[in-house]
């Protein structure tokens, strides 16, 4: 009983502290490459969130996504994110950088938020973006709640021009039937698959199932968490469209990312 007080009791710190740094700008984001299998171009960045804790230094998303999505308060960390990424690309087009695609993840809350289509629409407007430079990524488990309306919802989305993803696809509870009838651009293979890839066959031929299921729905297959050369070339093998992880680029600052591409494009431009 004292255990489950205490937990309480920090947990309800936690989203009080948390609700200080959405109003205090404490949360930030960072980017991470993602880049064509040949890992020889950025094709967008993955928006991730961090929170520069006044005291605790920078943390991770794992130590407070959690207490954001039971508080709700992921609903505005979420919109937030939007906003930010949708000004990022518009900040780096401004600087003469190459228009780069930018991907957010959505949570479980967010998804089923009645602003969840007016708030990516709201994030476009205020930026003046093209919409297909925003990718939204979104989990197998959000579209099982009720058809019908996930369905309108990611039409909704659709309809405003930006991609849609299925993040750490193979993990959650799948619904492959549903695949077909939403309109979803790209599949996103987790980690955890690509950790075994090299070594165990059974793991290839997963990834290699879902490289064929994704193409034959017309949608990019792009794996994630890669952090050896080895691993890169088993998934170019197997018919992987992209790549993202460790081994092309840890998520780093807005500036530290801008200052990545205009030296590759430069580097391509010579
Ligand atoms: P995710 O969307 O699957 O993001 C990928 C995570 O894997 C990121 O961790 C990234 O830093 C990490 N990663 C990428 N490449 C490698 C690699 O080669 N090796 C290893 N060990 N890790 C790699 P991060 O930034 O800690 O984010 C964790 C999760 O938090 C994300 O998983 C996502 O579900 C959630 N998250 C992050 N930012 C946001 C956000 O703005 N909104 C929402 N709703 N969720 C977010
Ligand atoms: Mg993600
Ligand atoms: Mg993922």
């Amino acid at each position: 009983d004292g255990e489950m007080h205490a937990a309480a009791r920090q947990q309800s710190q936690l989203e009080n502290e948390l609700r200080v740094a959405l109003d205090e700008g404490q949360l930030l984001f960072h980017y991470q490459p993602q880049l064509d299998i040949s890992g020889r171009q950025v094709i967008g960045g993955e928006a991730l969130v961090r929170w520069q804790h006044p005291e605790r230094g920078m943390l991770a998303p794992g130590h407070f996504i959690g207490a954001a999505e039971s508080s709700g308060l992921v609903v505005e960390l979420g919109e937030l994110a939007l906003r930010c990424a949708c000004r990022q690309v518009r900040d780096w087009i401004a600087q003469g950088l190459p228009p780069t695609r930018v991907a957010v993840n959505i949570s479980p809350r967010q998804f089923r938020s009645s602003r969840l289509v007016e708030s990516v629409a709201e994030a476009l407007r205020e930026s003046g973006i093209p919409p297909h430079l925003l990718e939204l990524e979104i989990t197998e488990s959000m579209m099982l709640d009720e058809i019908e309306s996930t369905k309108e919802r990611l039409e909704g989305l659709h309809a405003l021009g930006v991609d849609l993803t299925i993040d750490d696809f193979g993990t959650g509870y799948s619904c492959l039937a549903y695949l077909k009838h939403f309109p979803v651009q790209r599949l996103k293979i987790d980690k955890s698959f690509v950790d075994g890839v090299t070594e165990d066959a059974d793991t290839a031929a997963i990834v290699e199932a879902v490289v064929r299921l994704g193409h034959s729905l017309r949608m990019r297959v792009l794996a994630e968490g890669i952090e050896t050369g080895a691993q890169q070339a088993r998934l170019q093998a197997l018919g992987c469209d992209e790549v993202q992880g460790y081994y092309f680029g840890r998520p780093v600052s807005p500036e530290t990312f801008a200052a990545d591409l205009a030296a590759r494009s430069e580097l391509m431009a010579s």
